[in-house]
This record gives C-alpha cells, sequence and structure tokens, in this order.
C-alpha cells in the first residue's frame, strides 16, 4: 500500500492536459493500485492521475455501494451521452477545507479503458456522475472551482458534506 502525495490548487500541474494511455505496464498498474489507496485513505470519491502528479488520462471513482461494490477505474474516457441536471454541493482533495455549489449533468454515458485497455461503457446518475464529470475535468487541467455558483466556502461551515 502507497499513499501518494496529492498536488493542491496552485500547483501547475493541475491545469495540464493529461495525455492518452496507449500501454499499461507494470508501473501504470502500480499507479493506479497507489491511486486507490490514496484516495480511500482521506475517504475521496474520485482521484485522477494528475492530482498525484502523473499526466494521464486516468482517474479512480467510488461513490459507495449504490454504484457498485469495486471502484470504477477509468482509463482514456470519453462522455457518449449527458443529460439532466443536478446542482450539489462539491468538494476535491486537490482544494482542501472547501466545497461549493456545482451543477453538473444528472445522467452521463461514458466510454473507457479499463486496466488492460478494453473498452467499456458505463452508465450513471447522481453522485457518480457528478463524480465522473468532475473527475473528467480534471483530465483537461480544469477544476470545480471555475464552475461553483456563488462563493467557495470553508467546511467548516457546512452542517454535511459530500
Ligand atoms: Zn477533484
Amino acid at each position: 500500500m502507497a499513499i501518494r502525495n496529492i498536488r493542491e490548487i496552485g500547483d501547475e500541474i493541475l491545469s495540464k492536459v493529461s495525455k492518452e494511455v496507449t500501454i499499461i505496464t507494470p508501473r501504470t498498474k502500480l499507479l493506479i493500485k497507489d491511486m486507490l489507496d490514496t484516495m480511500y485513505s482521506i475517504e475521496g470519491i474520485g482521484l485522477s492521475a494528475c492530482q498525484v502528479g502523473v499526466l494521464k488520462r486516468i482517474f479512480v471513482v467510488d461513490a459507495g455501494e449504490d454504484y457498485g461494490e469495486e471502484p470504477h477505474i477509468l482509463i482514456n474516457p470519453r462522455i457518449l451521452e449527458k443529460s439532466g441536471e443536478q446542482t450539489g454541493s462539491e468538494g476535491c482533495l486537490s482544494v482542501p477545507g472547501k466545497h461549493g455549489t456545482v451543477t453538473r449533468p444528472n445522467y452521463v454515458k461514458v466510454i473507457a479503458h479499463d486496466e488492460n485497455l478494453k473498452p467499456f461503457e458505463l452508465e450513471t446518475t447522481e453522485l457518480l456522475a457528478r463524480a465522473i464529470c468532475h473527475e473528467m475535468d480534471h483530465l483537461d487541467g480544469r477544476l470545480y472551482v471555475d464552475l461553483v455558483e456563488g462563493e467557495l466556502k470553508d467546511n467548516s461551515e457546512a452542517e454535511e458534506e459530500e
């Protein structure tokens, strides 16, 4: 188990566009394992490779048992369809101690590669759809803070966090 250091807002790597993954090496597999360990160690629901300093189009998400027993590992993901709208509180492991209101699609259908670069599709709604959209933005160098409606708030002001 290895916990990697999370890059925080202000670090220029978070504004860079990550590169397509064309080959899975033992290093890539280790990266994914470490990303999961890192995400769970701080009770995050999603983490992109750029957040641990690697500009590859990979993210992991786990929105809880309602969305499947295993974490989702998405490599080279692309959104095929999105619809609806959900407005809710969002935070980011790279922006510690903060949250803000963001509107996202309520439904997304994505195509991505798995750890063997085999394509698969994933259709989901609500929290997992939100998490996927948030992580997709990371792969293109965008942070949720630019989408926040109103002010970015301190978590100490929150009664309930996502
Ligand atoms: Zn984030």
